[in-house]
């Protein structure tokens, strides 16, 4: 059911309060298989594709004077049809509700948590201090492709939110089998020919001024992609053919 109070999240706009329990004063460290599995199907009851699991850095810690490093990243996938819908600011609003819905549910996952004796608290979806996208890296469960884009194995039209919190045994994962997915992009580079704002500079960084995802839902770089075209599973093979 959709909280109608729930005003959304907002650049440089705090992180809306819609916790309905409190941190525990002395939050527990530790979680059960059997707690884990049931957020996972907390997760799933709302449409997400999955959950992965990060470390903060040291500095990171340092400056957000936070004591926990864990996040817990959920991942969904925004529709196809909408993706493929044509750029236009209705697009983009579109996009944005569809973030939001997905988004109110964070706060039903930190508070389950929460009553079970863990600290948890959202990570701002858009605070330009967060550098989500390396948070998702640590998690090796995704890589930033060529356009700039965080790839998980589901898709390349994903979104995530993410928790912080004081469970330290989270099953975090050491290695990262994406990684080949960056020698595949440097074979390719379709999406930087055919920005339709040329929003890429010279050393391929996108200048986001350029870009008009935000504010015309944009998809362009997604759409042509092979990841979206055909599936990662199906580059995977034909990227294992190419090097036999
Ligand atoms: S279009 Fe090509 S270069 Fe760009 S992200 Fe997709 S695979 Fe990588
Ligand atoms: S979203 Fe559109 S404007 Fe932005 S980088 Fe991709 S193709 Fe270019």
């Amino acid at each position: 059911m959709i909280n109608m109070d729930f005003k959304g999240f907002r650049y440089h706009k705090p992180l809306p309060n819609f916790y309905k329990t409190d941190n525990p004063l002395t939050p527990k460290r530790e979680i059960s298989d059997d707690l884990l599995l049931k957020l996972d199907n907390l997760a799933k009851k709302y449409n997400f594709t999955g959950i992965s699991y990060s470390k903060l850095s040291d500095d990171f810690k340092k400056d957000f004077n936070i004591d926990f490093d864990n996040v817990i990243i959920f991942r969904f996938l925004m529709k196809n049809e909408l993706i493929k819908m044509e750029s236009s600011p209705e697009k983009s609003k579109l996009m944005d509700m569809e973030f939001q819905v997905y988004g109110i549910h964070i706060y039903e996952f930190a508070d389950f948590l929460r009553e079970n004796g863990f600290q948890a608290d959202l990570l701002h979806p858009f605070d330009d201090d967060l550098s989500l996208k390396s948070i998702a890296m640590q998690s090796g469960d995704c890589i930033i492709t060529r356009s700039n884009i965080c790839l998980f194995k589901e898709g390349l039209h994903n979104g995530f939110f993410m928790i912080h919190t004081s469970i330290d045994n989270l099953p975090f994962k050491n290695e990262n089998d994406m990684l080949w997915v960056k020698d595949f992009c440097s074979t390719c580079g379709v999406c930087i020919e055919r920005c339709p704002n040329d929003a890429f500079d010279y050393e391929e960084n996108l200048l986001r001024k350029f870009c008009t995802a935000h504010r015309e839902g944009c998809s362009e770089c997604i759409l042509i992609c092979p990841f979206f075209k055909r599936g990662y599973d199906k580059v995977k093979r034909r990227y294992d053919g190419m090097k036999k």
